[in-house]
Parts: structure tokens; C-alpha cells; sequence
């Protein structure tokens, strides 16, 4: 078992936290962490994409006395009324729900729209409205768009690629302009390709990593969007977790209003990750006929999608004391075996 660094930094902590897309594979995590160290949570979701069954499993994760600090609201960022009803008496709000996915965002833009911007402003307004003294929030890699340079600096972005990209983008814009007209402590979390237990395998707009995995165990062939040297920087949960609670509990006011790269900061391939997972897998699933067929089929480039993305991270390190914990394959490792158990 890694060393948590949420445990130490929460260890004097005595806080009630919103998590908002709290059923979902990000916000699902940090409320496991949160109540896992003593926290009082709050937890926000319509379950647009998030699942029922994720509430049941941190339940069984921290234990009964612990799922008791927590206190579940079914209801929708796009209604004031709930944000309001959910920010009631809240030190910090972790704002993770939005519907996620570039293709989903071309296919209908103004659900994402409307998600991702009216909702992020109606959570920046409850927050504010309540007095709630800390507000982070899940930006994206995506907000980096076409622009060229790498590895990913904050303040150096391109033109958005996609409407997903432009929402999370209004997010940051939005957050800003809480914080220098309202003083609302933002703190902008540019996440990079994450991945961990509990991503959905299923649906349409499945990220690339818990698909290949669900079609590696089931024997279907995995495709690669062009010829597999584009390369992502994937970022296990647990680094994601430190990252939010550190951000939650940074005092530095030179720390806040501020948007931070999160990821490993490394470059992985498809190709290298594709070859990872069916190891990984083989190791784990000796035998596994399905797993054996897999085959992999090349496609098109998808429209919308960058072909390298890594952060640089010294702003994270430098302003919150972030240390990503887990690598890709440390990260793979823990992922896999959970996959391994819950997919059929
Ligand atoms: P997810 O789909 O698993 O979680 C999002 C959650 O938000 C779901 O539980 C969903 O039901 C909920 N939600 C959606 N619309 C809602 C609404 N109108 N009201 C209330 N809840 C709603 O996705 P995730 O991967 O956990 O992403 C969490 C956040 O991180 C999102 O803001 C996403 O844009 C951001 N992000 C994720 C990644 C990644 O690699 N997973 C990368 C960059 C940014």
C-alpha cells in the first residue's frame, strides 16, 4: 500500500465538503477519500452518467460509521434550488459534475452546454450565495486546444477543438471572474486523462482506457484512432484525489484564483498502453480465451482530438505541494485487478 498523503492532510481537518457529480468516477473517489478520513460529505448527482451502484460500493469501501457522515441529494447543477440546497453550510465544494466526453459534446452541444456552463455558474453562485469559503472545481486538458507546444504550460492555450473543450473553458473564465469580483477562493484543476477503478466501461462515450479493458475481457477487438503513437498523459485517480485536497486546504492566497495542470506528467502511447493492459490482463486472467482473440483494428483519427498531450506540472508542485503518487503502470496495476473482478 502507498503512502495517502489525503490522510495526513486531512488528519486535522474537521470540514463538510460538496463533492457535485458525487456518483461519477471522479467524484465517487474523492468522496470515498474524504469519508475514509473523517470528513463530513455532501454529495451532489443527477446520475446523468454517474451510476447508482457507485453510492453502494463507497459504502462498502469506508464502512458503515464512516457512509454515515455522508448525506446523498439527487438533483441537478441546471436547477439553482438544488445547488442552493447543496451548498448549505459547506466549507468546500469540489465541483466534478459536467457530462464529459468530446464526441458527446459534438453530438449535442447544447446539453453540454448547458451542463457544463449553466451549471458551473449555478454552482459558482450557490457558493457564493452561501459564503462558502473554498471552491474547486475540474477543468480540462482539453482547454489547451490546438495549440502546439508541449509539454502543456497553464497560461499558454490554443483555439478549443470541440464544444466540451469550450465549456470547461467558460468554467475557468467563470471562476476567475468569482474570484476577483466576489473573492470567492477558486482553484481550476486542469485534469489530464484520468483513469482508475470504477470508470465506466459502458455507453457510448467510454475513455479509451476501461473500454479496451471491458473489450480485452470479453474478447471484442479494440480500436486505435489512427496509427497509436498519439500519446496521452494518463493520470491515476489517487494522484487526482491529492491534487483536489490540496487544493481544498492550500492557504497561500498566491495559491488561489488560480488553474493548475493536474496529470503524471509523462507521455504514454496507445500503442504502449494497448500493450500494457493486455499484459497486465494475461497476468491477471491466465487463460482467458477472450482475452487471447482480442484483436486491434485501426481507425480514423477522431475530430476533435489533439495527438500529443502532456503537462508540464511545476505550477501544482510549486503552489500545492502536489507529488503525483502513482505512475501509469502502478496505477494500470490497481485498475486492472478491479476490472478483472467487475467486469463480465
Ligand atoms: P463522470 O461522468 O463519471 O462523472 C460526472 C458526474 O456528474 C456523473 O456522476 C454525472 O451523473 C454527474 N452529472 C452530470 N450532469 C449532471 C447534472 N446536470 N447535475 C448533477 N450531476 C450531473 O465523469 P468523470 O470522469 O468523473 O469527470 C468528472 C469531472 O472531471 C468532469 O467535470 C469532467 O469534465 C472532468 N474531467 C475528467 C477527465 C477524465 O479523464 N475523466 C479529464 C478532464 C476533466
Amino acid at each position: 500500500m502507498q503512502n495517502d498523503p489525503t490522510a495526513d492532510l486531512l488528519a486535522t481537518v474537521d470540514h463538510r465538503w460538496l463533492v457535485t457529480g458525487a456518483a461519477g468516477f471522479i467524484g465517487s473517489h474523492l468522496v470515498e477519500a474524504l469519508l475514509r478520513n473523517g470528513q463530513r460529505v455532501v454529495g451532489l448527482d443527477n446520475f446523468a452518467t454517474g451510476l447508482r451502484k457507485n453510492l453502494p460500493a463507497i459504502e462498502a469501501a469506508v464502512g458503515p460509521d464512516a457512509w454515515q457522515r455522508f448525506t446523498f441529494i439527487e438533483g441537478d447543477i441546471r436547477v439553482s434550488a438544488d445547488c442552493a440546497r447543496a451548498c448549505e453550510g459547506v466549507d468546500v465544494v469540489l465541483h466534478q459534475a459536467a457530462l464529459g466526453s468530446v464526441p458527446r459534446s459534438l453530438a449535442d452541444p447544447f446539453t453540454t452546454n448547458a451542463v457544463n456552463i449553466d451549471g458551473t455558474l449555478n454552482m459558482l453562485l450557490a457558493a457564493r450565495d452561501a459564503g462558502v469559503p473554498r471552491f474547486v472545481f475540474a477543468a480540462s486538458s482539453s482547454t489547451y486546444g490546438d495549440h502546439p507546444g508541449l509539454p502543456k504550460k497553464e497560461e499558454l492555450i490554443g483555439r478549443p477543438l470541440s464544444p466540451y473543450a469550450i465549456t470547461k473553458y467558460v468554467g475557468e473564465l467563470y471562476a476567475d471572474i468569482f474570484h476577483r469580483n466576489f473573492g470567492l477562493a477558486t482553484v481550476g484543476l486542469r485534469y489530464f486523462n484520468v483513469f482508475g477503478p470504477r470508470q465506466d466501461p459502458d455507453g457510448a462515450y467510454a475513455a479509451v482506457i476501461p473500454l479496451w479493458v471491458s473489450h480485452m475481457i470479453r474478447g471484442q477487438s479494440c480500436l486505435i484512432h489512427g496509427d497509436g503513437e498519439n500519446s496521452r498523459d494518463f493520470t491515476y485517480i489517487d494522484n487526482v484525489v491529492q491534487a483536489n485536497v490540496r487544493a481544498a486546504l492550500i492557504a497561500d492566497p498566491a495559491a488561489l484564483g488560480q488553474i493548475y495542470n493536474v496529470s503524471l506528467g509523462e507521455r504514454t502511447t496507445l500503442n504502449e498502453l494497448f500493450a500494457w493492459i493486455r499484459a497486465g490482463l494475461t497476468e491477471l486472467l491466465p487463460g482467458n480465451a477472450a482475452l487471447a482473440a482480442t484483436k486491434v483494428e485501426h481507425g480514423e483519427m477522431r475530430p476533435g482530438d489533439v495527438r500529443h498531450s502532456q503537462a508540464d506540472i511545476t505550477k501544482a508542485r510549486t503552489l500545492l505541494g502536489y507529488a503525483p503518487t502513482h505512475g501509469v503502470r502502478e496505477g494500470l496495476a490497481a485498475s486492472l485487478a478491479w476490472y478483472a473482478r467487475h467486469v463480465r
